[in-house]
């Protein structure tokens, strides 16, 4: 199969390649992320692969389907920038990695937790310009604290042990209760109790239009004055505007984010000599209880292997004419 990729970084040609080595797939790296404006380049690969900041609305798969594309691979979870209900009705197939190390997102969003309670970020640039003082880096022990777990699937429920690990009390809220959760020896939150009593709260539901801002004015002003909140699943999960005026006021103690809901324009690439235009971005980055990652939570050997190799798999299934074991469509 001809393979056009979108948005390929080194490490994308790199492990692609790598898992391509006995499928023989044509493979064909595209620096640019897949728009309105660089869909033409897709034109004859029987295949788009793209990762979660490219755009496959109604108007991209109409063009990818009449360039001859009939799979959209993600090479990734989140399918919240693909149209399904367009691309079902245009005869394009979807799939994307259903699983790959939960591991690696859920030990991220550990790290995020860990160093803004324990301020890491601010002792990393004390100590290296030899200031050894600490006004300031004082945290607070998170054994006996009470962590929201926000989503309680693959990568809610890694976390969740870990975070029992550490001797919290862990409270879940899903759409779904699972059994698995529980039998972890964690339970699901009665109504509010997640605002009145969660120290922490991470998130961990997929972005869909129930759940967008789903962290908001009201949610914030709910929760307990301090709590630290930490997303590493997608930006639009939080009303961005809302989360600076609860930092304002001290409502909110402290932000850990991986994702950000304009990170499109920002994230994956070395902007350090350019100017920033996004004023929310910016405001965000000066508070010094922020701290922020680029999208990076998936970032492991494990992950970024198993992501590659699902692909192409799911490629050559489409090949064969199988079933594809990680086809999504619209609901
Ligand atoms: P999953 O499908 O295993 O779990 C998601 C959970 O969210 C499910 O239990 C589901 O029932 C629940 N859910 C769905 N709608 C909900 C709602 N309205 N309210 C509450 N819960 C709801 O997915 P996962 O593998 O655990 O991934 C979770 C998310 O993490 C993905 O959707 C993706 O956005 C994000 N992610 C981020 C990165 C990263 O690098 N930062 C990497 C992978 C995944």
């Amino acid at each position: 199969m001809k393979i056009a990729v979108f948005s390929a970084k080194r490490y994308d040609r790199e492990f692609l390649n790598a898992a391509n080595a006995s499928a023989g797939h044509q493979l064909r790296y595209f620096d640019e992320p897949l728009d309105r404006e660089s869909v033409g380049l897709a034109a004859g690969y029987d295949v788009v692969c793209i990762f979660v900041n490219d755009q496959a609305d109604a108007e991209v798969l109409q063009a990818l389907a009449a360039g001859g594309t009939r799979l959209v691979a993600l090479r990734c979870t989140g399918f919240n920038n693909v149209d399904l209900k367009a691309a079902g009705q245009l005869g394009l197939k979807v799939v994307r990695v259903v699983s790959y190390s939960p591991h690696s997102v859920a030990e991220h969003a550990v790290a995020l937790l860990l160093a803004i309670n324990r301020k890491i970020h601010r002792a990393y640039n004390r100590t290296r310009d030899s200031n050894f003082a600490l006004d300031g880096l004082m945290g607070f022990d998170l054994h006996g604290k009470t962590v929201a777990v926000v989503g309680t699937g693959k990568i809610g429920y890694v976390f969740a042990q870990i975070m029992l690990g550490f001797g919290c009390e862990v409270i879940g809220y899903d759409k779904y209760p699972s059994d698995a959760f529980k039998a972890l020896g964690a339970r699901y939150a009665e109504h509010g109790e997640i605002g009145a009593r969660a120290d922490i709260v991470s998130l961990h539901c997929p972005l869909t239009p129930e759940t967008h801002h789903i962290i908001n004015a009201d949610t914030l002003a709910r929760a307990k004055r301090g709590a630290l909140l930490i997303n590493t699943s997608r930006g639009g999960l939080i009303d961005t505007e809302a989360v600076i005026q609860a930092l304002k006021s001290g409502q909110l103690g402290g932000l850990a984010l991986d994702v950000y809901e304009q990170e499109a324009d920002l994230f994956f690439r070395d902007l350090s000599s350019t100017i920033i235009t996004d004023d929310v971005f910016q405001r965000l980055l000066s508070f010094p209880n922020v701290i922020v990652t680029g999208h990076q939570a998936f970032f492991t050997q494990e992950a970024i292997t198993t992501i590659c190799e699902t692909t192409i798999n799911s490629v050559t299934q489409f090949a064969k004419g199988l079933p594809l074991t990680d086809e999504i469509k619209a609901v």
